[in-house]
């Protein structure tokens, strides 16, 4: 077991559990580092953390994921110790949810136009006041039995070659990395091996001010961890990583515990904490 997650949803944005709940969970687990990291939001940070206060060995970085394009394919950038109550950061995010919603809107029009009804009252509510994510509306075509598990969804409507996929407006990697940068934080790559080859784009990233890249990330095989871990260190970037827990309940899902980066490497990420003005 690991004692570092720094990759977690909670329904601030697509995670089922609420803040406190989820750190009730991963402090049960023995984690020790948890990094909270909502789509697009930072709504769920401040509940983390008062909740952490009662759990002494629980230390919760405050996080956020970005979802980010370059041509063909999506990049996520996470970025740590982030100075959220920046204003023109929230403003900016509350423009992304925006995005957000009108995008699940045309995304449930284009269900609709293959005969697949989603009510958008339903993922509203399931979306509990948080950013609305596809797997909202993969849940509702579950409950409404169209598919018998949220993947389906995916491979079939809402991935990014599915019969009902949208795109919204979105950064590219290095606005987000500057976007990051600017209220204090550290920005990571988010699952490096997820869509397609980002190794040529990488140098670049790092130029731009990248510092981390995920390496030790949910089932990612040793094989997969050593080479992220060479293409890491080759360039001076930290080597994070974690569950990407949403605590969806499928059979397949990593928890808390089970995929995390060595404590060498999360004590890179927390000397990089920006002191206090
Ligand atoms: P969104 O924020 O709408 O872009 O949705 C992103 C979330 O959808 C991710 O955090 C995953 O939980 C889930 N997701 C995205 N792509 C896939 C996929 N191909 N298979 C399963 N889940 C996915
Ligand atoms: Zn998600
Ligand atoms: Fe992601
Ligand atoms: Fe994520």
């Amino acid at each position: 077991m690991v004692i570092a997650d720094l990759h977690l949803h909670t329904t601030a944005s697509d995670g089922r559990l609420s803040p406190r709940a989820l750190v009730q969970f991963v402090a049960q687990r023995g984690i020790q580092f948890a990094a909270v990291t909502d789509h697009d939001s930072t709504e769920g940070l401040a509940e983390a953390i008062e909740e952490s206060l009662l759990f002494p060995g629980l230390t919760i970085i405050p996080g956020i994921e970005l979802g980010t394009d370059i041509p063909g394919s999506e990049v996520h950038v996470l970025g740590y110790w982030i100075n959220y109550d920046n204003p023109h950061f929230q403003t900016t995010l509350t423009h992304f949810r925006t995005g957000r919603k009108a995008r699940a809107q045309q995304i449930i029009e284009n269900l609709a136009g293959l005969g697949i009804q989603v009510e958008w009252s339903r993922v509203v509510e399931l979306a509990k006041g948080g950013a609305i994510g596809r797997p909202h509306i993969a849940q509702v075509m579950v409950e409404n039995g169209y598919i018998s598990q949220l993947q389906d969804a995916f491979d079939l409507y809402l991935g990014r070659n599915g019969l009902a996929y949208s795109e919204r407006a979105k950064l590219t990697p290095e606005e987000a990395i500057r976007m990051l940068i600017e209220v204090g934080g550290v920005p990571v790559l988010a699952h490096p091996l997820e869509g397609s080859d980002l190794s040529p784009l990488l140098p670049r990233l790092a130029k731009a001010g990248l510092m981390g890249i995920e390496v030790y990330y949910k089932n990612y095989t040793h094989q997969q961890i050593k080479a992220l871990k060479e293409h890491a260190s080759a360039l001076g970037l930290i080597a994070l990583g974690g569950t990407d827990y949403h605590a969806f309940g499928t059979p397949e899902e990593i928890e808390p515990g089970y995929s995390g980066p060595p404590m060498e490497e999360v004590n890179r990420l927390l000397s990089l904490r920006a002191s206090p003005p």
